[in-house]
């Protein structure tokens, strides 16, 4: 039978749970839950079988087309324990929203939405001991769609794999929110309009290794994208949406076919927009921030993602150049959006666009 929105997950239960490490001790991504959800596609059944299951490896044929040809999408998120005890997902909707349009991209067939939010809540609900208590801590969801016809030939699969799995991961931030190095880069381009460059898949994150290995090389944290065509333009910033104060501007790329709908950027400019500040998204030049750097407009500039919530940017190199921000130090406005995203993901302050739902 084909799922729909309404179709019921099963749930089965480990029989050897594992121990959620200490708070204190968790990084990112290293320990998963005791169960995972999984829901497969077959031509002419349509996507069936979702349900809960004991975390475990999955069994592929090394011919598993995934596993040549990358067809697969992901995604992520995160639940969040309040001091009040409440699990909250952070913009469930608009995740699984954005893992089929992912998915479209990839010619993978779309999931019934409603479907795949339920999916986030059915695999937190099984796992929630697993979800963090301490400020900071979370719980990181990565559902993940993979192509699983076993032949060789170069084409949309007929089959695949839907699963969700969890991992507990530490605070970002153990000592307060702390500014990063930035190195804008033109030997690299990261994507292309018609390209994969707004769908969250696979080659993406490939294509963006060696150039983050140089800026490591080269002292930096993060490498800048410039648009794939002039390289002149700013696309995003290593796995994050940029953004940046200029003047009494907000300044942040256009979703334009090369860069992710970043559901942290989209909080952000809304938060923005409520607080009545300008907000611009357009394309701006890398020479028109270094400009502004150089005359001292450029106030704040700060990276938007789950993982971080804001990640602020204190120095910028390009071609041989250094521009230090704000003097290296978090910017006022910076803070003041990780401090309200945060207030709202762990329910200490009033949700009024309806992004959390509880589990
Ligand atoms: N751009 C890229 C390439 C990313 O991988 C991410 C992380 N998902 C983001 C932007 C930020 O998106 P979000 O705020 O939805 O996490």
């Amino acid at each position: 039978m084909t799922a729909s929105n309404e179709t019921q997950i099963s749930v089965t239960r480990t029989r050897t749970p594992g121990q959620r490490p200490a708070d204190a001790s968790l990084s990112f991504g290293k320990v998963f839950t005791d169960h995972m959800f999984v829901m497969n596609y077959t031509e002419g059944k349509g996507w069936h079988d979702p349900r809960v299951v004991p975390y475990g490896p999955l069994t592929l044929d090394p011919a598993t087309s995934v596993l040549h040809y990358g067809q697969a999408v992901f995604d992520g998120l995160k639940a969040f324990r309040g001091a009040d005890g409440q699990i909250r997902l952070f913009r469930a909707q608009r995740h699984a929203e954005r893992l089929n349009k992912s998915c479209r991209a990839l010619c993978i067939p779309e999931m019934p939405v409603d479907l795949v939010r339920r999916s986030f809540e059915a695999i937190v609900a099984a796992d929630h001991e697993w979800v963090p208590s301490t400020q900071g801590t979370s719980l990181y969801i990565r559902p993940t769609v993979i192509a699983t016809d076993v032949m060789l030939g170069v084409h949309p699969a007929h089959s695949y794999t839907y699963f969700v799995i969890c991992s507990p991961v530490g605070a970002y931030y153990k000592e307060g929110v702390k500014p990063v190095r930035i190195l804008a880069t033109d030997s690299h381009v990261r994507a292309v309009q018609g390209g994969l460059g707004e769908a969250k898949t696979a080659a993406n994150y490939a294509a963006s290794l060696s150039a983050q290995q140089e800026a490591e090389q080269a002292g930096y944290t993060q490498v800048l994208w410039l648009d794939g065509v002039e390289r002149k333009y700013i696309d995003e910033v290593g796995t994050m949406n940029i953004m940046m104060q200029i003047g009494d501007e907000v300044i942040t790329p256009p979703l334009a076919g090369t860069i992710l709908d970043g559901v942290t950027r989209n909080s952000i400019l809304q938060l923005l927009r409520d607080w009545g500040h300008k907000v611009s998204e357009r394309k701006i030049s890398i020479d028109e921030v270094m400009e502004a750097g150089r005359n001292g407009t450029l106030r704040e500039m700060w990276g938007t993602g789950t993982a971080a919530v804001v990640s602020p940017v204190g120095e910028l190199g390009y071609k041989g150049e250094k521009i230090s921000i704000g003097n290296g130090q978090t910017g006022l406005l910076t803070q003041k959006l990780y401090d309200a995203i945060v207030a709202i993901q762990y329910g200490q302050a009033t949700d009024a666009h309806g992004w959390t739902s509880t589990v």
